[in-house]
């Protein structure tokens, strides 16, 4: 029976578990797959992965904060965007060997209602989430300009990864504007902490927050009375997990029961 989980620490709060166990019900696989949730340490990270990778039974595993740096270090190989990225979410276990993929790049661009190639777009942030988005961004053909809170941070991130450092940005120049900091999840006011305030927005164009919280977050609230088109982090999780799930059992699996667990949890 192959095994799946989501490895991190802390790891209760994740979703990915009914998120794909909804999953793998309705690709009827539930009766010979399982997923679930391993909270490991920092130093026990790479002791525990080396070992689920030699013991048959895992197929592969989710990998989250924060451990991501760490999965991909440990990989003997890695897909071209998890390199670029300097990060796996996803890794996949074959005859002992270790392979690392990025979906978080994918399920952001699968989140997006449609593609953004040569159209400006603006990324808040350069953390992990952030180098995730640039580089499936500018992959893509989109112009991106990034801002972040401490601006050398953002532009030798920037620079990497091929896209611009902005430290004043006008938000009514982008088509698309995508938030990939922590703001919102500790209660800070959202228009204190980024560049942009409540009347930023305008119809026509569309807003991502990484950030999933119970309730819309301020960022997205305030997009949406604006007549933006809105995408909220629990899409994105939902699109980065399908795109792993595809990966470990070559199946499509079905947007809608994942979508469904994840918004019910
Ligand atoms: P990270 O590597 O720790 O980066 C955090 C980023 O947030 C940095 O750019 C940091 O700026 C910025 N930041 C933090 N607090 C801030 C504040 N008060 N004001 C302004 N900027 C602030 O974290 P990460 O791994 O990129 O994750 C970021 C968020 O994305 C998390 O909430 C995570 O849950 C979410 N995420 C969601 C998905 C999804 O599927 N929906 C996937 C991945 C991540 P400095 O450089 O100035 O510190």
């Amino acid at each position: 029976m192959p095994r799946l989980a989501v490895i991190g620490h802390p790891v209760a709060h994740s979703r990915s578990p009914d998120m794909q166990t909804a999953a793998l019900m309705e690709m009827k696989l539930a009766g010979e797959w399982t997923y679930g949730a391993l909270d490991v340490a920092p130093e026990d990270f790479e002791a525990t992965v080396a070992e689920l990778a030699v013991a048959e039974e895992y197929a592969g595993v989710n990998i989250t904060v924060p451990h991501k740096e760490a999965a991909l270090a440990m990989a003997d190989e890695a897909s071209e965007g998890a390199r670029a990225i300097g990060a796996a979410n996803t890794l996949s276990f074959r005859e002992g060997r270790i392979v690392a993929d990025n979906t978080d790049a994918g399920g952001l661009l699968r989140s997006l209602p449609r593609s953004f190639r040569g159209e400006r777009v603006l990324v808040l942030g350069a953390g992990g989430a952030a180098r995730a988005a640039i580089w499936a961004l500018v992959d893509e053909g989109a112009s991106v300009d990034v801002w972040n809170r401490t601006a050398d941070r953002g532009a030798t991130v920037a620079a990497e990864l091929g896209a611009g450092t902005i430290t004043d940005p006008d938000p009514a120049a982008y088509s698309l504007i995508v938030n990939t900091t922590a703001v919102g999840l500790a209660g800070e006011d959202t228009f204190e902490a980024l560049p942009l305030s409540p009347d930023s927005f305008a119809a026509g164009q569309t807003v991502l927050d990484m950030v999933y919280t119970e309730e819309p977050s301020a960022l997205l609230a305030a997009a949406e009375d604006a007549g933006a088109t809105v995408v909220d982090g629990l899409e994105m999780l939902v699109q980065q997990g399908a795109l792993s799930l595809r990966i470990w059992t070559g199946e499509e699996p079905s947007i809608e029961a994942m979508r469904t667990a994840v918004r019910r949890g």
